[in-house]
Parts: C-alpha cells; structure tokens; sequence
C-alpha cells in the first residue's frame, strides 16, 4: 500500500514537547500526525466510480479534527473498534513495538465481529511503522514511559438505516504514556459487578469493541461510589464465575506453582499481555491452567494460603496487584506481594523484553523506527 505524506504546518514547538515528555500523564496529549485509511464497500465503489473500492487513500496528515457527517453511523450505532500497543524507545535510541502482529490479529476478530472490513496485516504494520518513524520524537524514553499507540476503525457513512456501513476509516493516533498507575505498584481495590454485565455469551466481549467500554461505565461509576479503583466482571451465566476487569484480564498464583486464568469462553478478551503471561509462566515451569475460578474459590483459597498472589494484566498498566475485593457487604483483600512474587518476576521480564533489557527469546519485539 502506498501511504501519501501530508506533513504538519506547525507542528507542536521542540519546548513544548519537552515539556510534556517530563510527565505525559496517559491519553492527554497527542503526537503531530495520524495515519488514515479509507475504505469503500467494493459493490457500492463499484458502481460509483467501477473502480473496485476496498482500502485507498492511504496517508499520513496532521493530527486534527475529523470532518464527519452526524448521520454517520458511528455515532448511531457504535460501529467501532480499536486497539491499543506501546512502542518503547531502546538505549541505541532505536524504537521497538510488541507482538503487533497479534494486534492486528485481533483487530480482524473484532472486524469479522462487528462487521466492519479486515484489514491486511502488513498494511496495519505498515501504518503503525509510518506514524512511528514521521513522530519518532515524541517517543519519550523516561524509565517507564512510551508511546501508546492507538489503531481504530469506524463507520462513517451518512446512513441512519441499520445495516453494515459502506464507508470506513482506520486511523492510528499516538500518545506518549507516562507509568500507568503513576509507576507505583500499588494494588488496585476492585468492586464485583453483581448488577451489571459486560458481555454476554453470544455477545462482544471478545471483540476490542467500544461498546464494551461503554458498557463497563456505569460499573466503573459503582466501583467508584463503594471507593474501589476498579470493576471485577462476573460470567452472568455462570454463579460467581471470574472473568476479567473491564480492561484487563486477570490470574492467580497458587501456592504449588500453578498459574491460573480464566478460560476464553467468548465474553472474555483475549489480551496479549494475558498471552505473554501464559507462555513466560510456562517458561518459569508453572503450571498454566485456563480454566473457571469462582468468587468462593478465590476466597477460601485466599483465606487458607492456596492463593499467594492475584493480578491483572494489560498493555496499559502491564501486571498490577489485585489488593482489596468488594463484593456488596463482603470484603476480603489478596495477600500482599513480596520480594518472591511471581507476578513481579514475570513483569520484570516482560518489561526487560519491551524496553530491550531482557533477551526476547520468543521473537516478539518488533523494530518500528
Ligand atoms: C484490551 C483489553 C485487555 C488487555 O489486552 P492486551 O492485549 O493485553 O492489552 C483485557 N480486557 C479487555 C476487556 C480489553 O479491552
């Protein structure tokens, strides 16, 4: 694919960027370009222009507004789905990405899903590489810190009927992250979600779908009244069945080695942190296991020593401890972490990996700039 340049007049001044490397905060501030790719249903183009359609307009342009009709069936009907990468600058100044191609796997999943168009992988790859390369400076290189990169897709035809939009855009934006929950390991607290469901079977909880998000909110703002950082998402069908927070997914460390993770049943999002896990856990000789916990399990293996530790993971915050646990009335807390902790063991690792300090012996970093 041929990507056209369109580069900024007046890019964000050299000072300024500097200023906000020093402490980016996550999501709040933008790089000076974005990629965008715009895709027309074959039949519709067909008959339009005979030109065939599928993916065009390949290009890099300034990072702005986007110019949309309100009929555009996004806003209407959520058709969206997105993705979420870091890129970490290595000591040799060189700038690295992890497993994309996993990401762009992913992103095809959702599409099938939410029947919007897939996309080539080497195309999503070459997007992310193009931004990279054209923004590389604002990849901070602070410990810690990176550039988020943000792939999404939406309908945007002007149609208010209820079908499969015949126009889309994938873009990819980028945003320099600072440590996600402010570099401290702190545990988060998290609230059980009794009332409300992410997913359903049946559902798109495996899609990396916005309207999943959406969904999760009115938990968040529970989570938040009841002074919890967090929502744990119950399987509905399924009695005090895990399944994941609202963006993460989540693991137990048993006592005898083993690793275990909530099964993918379909309502649950397949991370590819939670992936990294499963294959650094059974390089460590642990037992991995995807298989149901439930609520009561997790509490008397808590109260009886069989659970030694209990974290969640994700491209955002990487593995964070899992502290207190508020189910309505009930509340019991997760031990705390040690020097011996598992989980610690592997995020040093998988941190090494990404910033180039460990040896990436399953081949998963990827060279963008
Ligand atoms: C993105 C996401 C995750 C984590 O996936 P990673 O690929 O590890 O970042 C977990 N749960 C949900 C619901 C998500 O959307």
């Amino acid at each position: 694919m041929e990507f056209t340049r369109h580069p900024h007049p007046t890019p964000v001044s050299e000072d300024r960027r500097r200023e906000i490397l020093v402490d980016p905060g996550f999501g709040q501030h933008f790089t000076d370009h974005m990629v965008s790719i715009d895709w027309t249903r074959p039949d519709a183009e067909a008959d339009a222009s005979g030109t065939g359609g599928a993916w065009r307009d390949a290009r890099i342009e300034p990072f702005g507004p986007l110019s949309l009709s309100p009929a555009a069936a996004v806003f209407h009907y959520a058709q969206e789905i997105f993705e979420g990468l870091k890129a970490y600058r290595h000591e040799d100044g060189s700038v690295w990405t992890f497993r994309p191609q996993a990401n762009a796997a992913r992103l095809n999943r959702s599409a099938r899903r939410i029947a919007l168009p897939e996309l080539p992988e080497e195309d999503f790859l070459e997007a992310l590489r193009l931004l990279v390369a054209t923004d590389a400076s604002w990849v901070p290189e602070g410990e810690g810190q990176s550039l988020y990169l943000r792939p999404f897709m939406i309908a945007t035809e002007e149609f208010l009927g209820v079908r499969p939009s015949n126009e889309v855009a994938f873009k990819v934006i980028a945003s320099p992250a600072g440590n996600y929950f402010g570099g401290e390991l702190k545990p988060v607290s998290i609230w059980v979600s009794r009332e409300l469901a992410r997913a359903g079977h049946g559902g798109t909880g495996a899609a990396k779908f916005g309207g999943n998000y959406a969904a999760s909110l009115a938990a968040q703002l529970e989570a938040t009244a009841h002074g919890c950082d967090q929502v744990l998402f119950l399987d509905p069908t399924r009695e005090n069945a895990v399944e994941e927070l609202g963006g993460m997914n989540i693991f137990f460390v048993f006592a005898d080695g083993t690793l275990v993770t909530p099964e993918l049943t379909g309502t649950i999002l397949e991370g590819i942190t939670r992936s990294s896990v499963i294959q650094l856990g059974r390089d460590r000789g642990l037992d991995v296991v995807e298989r149901t916990v439930t609520l009561d399990e997790w509490r008397e293996g808590v109260s009886n020593g069989q659970i030694s530790e209990v974290f969640a993971c994700g491209t955002a915050a990487v593995i964070t401890p899992i502290g207190t646990l508020v189910d309505g009335e009930d509340s019991f807390a997760s031990p705390e972490f040690d020097e011996t902790s598992v989980a610690m063991d592997i995020r040093d690792e998988l941190l090494g990996i990404q910033t180039g300090h460990s040896e990436d012996r399953h081949g998963w970093l990827y060279r963008l700039a």
